[in-house]
């Protein structure tokens, strides 16, 4: 069994006594508190480096805390072992004779499955071990009523991205703690385009990577298409043929791969009976790709497309469609655009490459990918700003668990509120 100290657990009578000290004294960081009710405790987390200690605050008179604080008054409750496997390591203690709390795991903070050991088997400590939560991805389609409009969110599967490239400046230590990577340093993402229904037809921003793919860059970004958007448009009683229009963020393979599929040795149009919306100056650079974007920039993605001469290029921000609006960023590359969906007095915002995930609702919080981090910040502070104040709802692109939700700031710190 391998484990790794996960947190010290701290019995507080007192949590603004406690915070006090470990907050306002030590300076240290305290998370936003979580509700456990199995185990009627409020925890709140104060990570140390690697580790954690979590000051744990009864909310009823029964709870263990309360009971252990009566007996013993505040301190140092358990400690926590961080396993990659609990069900094998309650086995393996099992096998060797060792007094358990719990035989079974149950659920703890922060999504994770928890299982006390006995303090009489650890030499008079309570040890808890600890799985952490892994991302239960959600790819069902997901329809919401926006005004005049029709919002259905989509996907088109799984893939995984080097875990520091998405987190760019940001240390491993602190996003590790939002989305935990493989052996391979690789994190889960979704590819969730959006379809957009008004009077005017149907049109679907962005489209996923498709399947042209081959072996190795199956491997590579371990595509897993179990799920995809033929899939998900059939959810949402919806086919391939039905779309009118696709547009594009920007021309990276996996936000535009999904524009054409391959039909014996040829390379087709994918929505047969679409449009396909490009902005001009993205076409420019994903046509002439250099040494920092090339292996982004696949020509089979959107080649074909204009010679099928299903291609309407404009070069403007503006309304392409009554209540669809694009905004280029640039930052993430030079021309990235975000879409505006805009009804009813209503506001979403479809973020792609800016807000890729909701680990990314920090403004510092910058893909390494980006080729002009300096503006994506600029913009992103911006954008952000405004979702919040005015309550936007943003979709997040490449979020494996939510598609969208409102940015929430309570005392400098974010959140987000799921709404699909
Ligand atoms: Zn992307």
């Amino acid at each position: 069994m391998k484990a790794v100290l996960d947190h010290i657990g701290i019995a507080v009578g007192d949590i603004d006594a406690a915070l006090a000290f470990y907050r306002d004294a030590l300076g240290l960081e305290v998370e936003a508190p979580e509700e456990v009710q199995s185990q009627r405790v409020r925890a709140h987390f104060v990570p140390v480096g690697q580790s954690s200690l979590e000051l744990l605050e009864a909310t009823a008179p029964d709870s263990a805390i309360a009971k252990y604080i009566d007996k013993r008054g505040p301190g140092i409750h358990h400690i926590t072992l961080r396993v990659e496997n609990i069900a094998a390591a309650l086995a393996q203690l099992k096998q060797r004779g060792v007094r358990l709390v719990d035989d079974e795991p149950r659920p703890g903070a922060e999504g994770a499955l928890v299982a006390f050991i006995h303090p009489s088997a650890a030499h008079g400590v309570l040890v808890e071990l600890k799985e952490p939560a892994r991302i239960r991805p959600d790819l069902s389609a997901k329809r919401l009523a926006w005004g005049d409009l029709q919002l259905i969110s989509v996907n088109d599967g799984l893939f995984r991205l080097d875990g520091g490239a998405m987190f760019g400046v940001v240390p491993r230590p602190l996003w590790e703690r939002k989305t935990r990577p493989d052996d391979r340093n690789r994190i889960p993402l979704a590819m969730r385009p959006l379809v957009v229904e008004g009077a005017w037809g149907r049109m679907i921003i962005d489209c996923g990577a498709g399947d042209k793919w081959d072996a190795k860059h199956t491997d590579i970004y371990a595509f897993d298409r179990s799920r995809h958007l033929d899939h998900s448009l059939a959810d949402a009683g919806l086919s391939a043929g039905s779309i009118e229009f696709a547009l594009a963020t920007h021309l990276h393979f996996d936000h535009f791969g999904g524009a054409t599929r391959r039909e014996g040795a040829a390379i087709v149009p994918r929505f047969g009976n679409a449009r396909y919306l490009i902005r001009a100056s993205e076409w420019d650079d994903a046509t002439h790709p250099h040494e920092r974007n090339r292996a982004s920039y696949l020509q089979d993605d959107f080649v074909p497309l204009k010679s099928a001469g299903v291609v309407d290029f404009y070069q403007e921000d503006g309304v392409v469609k009554p209540g669809v609006r694009v905004e280029r960023t640039g930052g993430h590359t030079g021309q990235h655009q975000i879409v505006y969906l805009e009804s009813g007095g209503k506001t979403a915002l479809f973020t792609a490459d800016l807000i890729p995930t909701t680990a990314h609702i920090q403004d510092a919080w910058i893909m390494g990918y980006d080729l002009f981090p300096m503006q994506t910040l600029a913009v992103k502070k911006r954008v952000i700003r405004e979702a919040i104040d005015r309550e936007h709802l943003v979709f997040f692109e490449h979020d494996p668990c939510i598609a969208a939700g409102y940015i929430r700031e309570k005392d400098g710190r974010r959140h987000v509120e799921q709404v699909l």
